[in-house]
């Protein structure tokens, strides 16, 4: 399984409650020795031009300049600069997914950016880069999106309504929430089949945010977690649709616990996949 990563795409320096800038490099330190993975980094960053298929120019243009916050609250020059790299790193795990039916982006921080706005440590939305640049190339016909970070994904849903995009499907795990969880993982298969069986490819936020020690989540428990994941790349494999995925949040502190849930996800997508790790 390729890890698309670039050292971009990790910002240093970056004071936030959120460990999401930094976490490309020390995932990918984690898992780079792993069977059945590959660093894969001969790719290039999404253009500007890019990044105003999904958003107002004149805030792309502001907060890459370094003249507008972007998602951490701040205007530093290393977040800015890492941006088009983290956007390019899912649109080029998607493209790869297309061609070898999986491949993983270590990136955070997309779901909460809408079109002219940043929100909760995103800054641009590199789900809807990905699903616009895709679409216009004719990679896709159908495009699932299943986000089971723990929060909403605001900024993915007002892309899709104010640019009138139909060719996106969308699943929340936030819909979830106070649910009897083992019923809703029991059901999973069956719902991702009733939304996701005409889908060309997925894109999967396997947040660790939801985790029931998370200061911002509190729902599910380690082994419910890995049911999570299991199901999802479970229906993928299953169905030969291609799906690419990222990390999303995950606030434990310290960072080695919300990296330990990610390795966890790298497991259960090698496992469903076949791959020997
Ligand atoms: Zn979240």
């Amino acid at each position: 399984m390729k890890v698309v990563y670039r050292k971009e795409q990790t910002s240093l320096g970056n004071e936030s409650f959120s460990p999401s800038a930094g976490k490309p490099a020390l995932f990918v330190d984690l898992i780079k020795s792993k069977p059945g993975i590959e660093i894969f980094s001969d790719w290039e960053p999404v253009s500007r031009e890019d990044l105003y298929l999904v958003h107002d120019q004149a805030h792309v243009d502001a907060i890459l300049e370094c003249r507008k916050s972007n998602g951490f609250g701040n205007t530093l020059k290393s977040v800015a600069d890492s941006l088009i790299y983290t956007n390019g790193s899912f649109y080029n795990a998607a493209k790869i997914a297309l061609k070898e039916g999986i491949a993983v982006s270590p990136t955070s921080g997309f779901h909460h950016a809408s079109y002219n706005q940043v929100m909760g440590f995103c800054t641009f939305n590199g789900l809807m880069v990905t699903a616009v640049l895709l679409k216009r190339a004719k990679l896709i016909d159908e495009i699932g999106i299943i986000d089971f970070d723990e929060h909403w994904g605001n900024g993915t849903m007002d892309i899709i309504r104010r640019l009138d995009i139909d060719y996106v499907k969308h699943m929340a795990f936030s819909d979830q929430i106070g649910s009897d969880y083992d019923v809703w993982l029991q059901g999973l298969y069956a719902s991702l089949e009733d939304n996701f069986q005409n889908s060309t490819l997925l894109l999967y936020q396997a947040g660790a945010d939801p985790h029931i020690d998370d200061p911002l989540g509190g729902e599910l428990t380690t082994e419910q977690m890995r049911l999570r994941d299991r199901n999802v790349f479970r229906f993928a494999h299953d169905n030969k649709i291609p799906i690419a995925w990222n990390l999303a949040g995950g606030y434990q502190k310290p960072i080695e616990k919300v990296l330990e849930l990610h390795f966890n996800t790298v497991e259960e997508c090698l496992g469903a996949f076949l791959i020997e790790n």
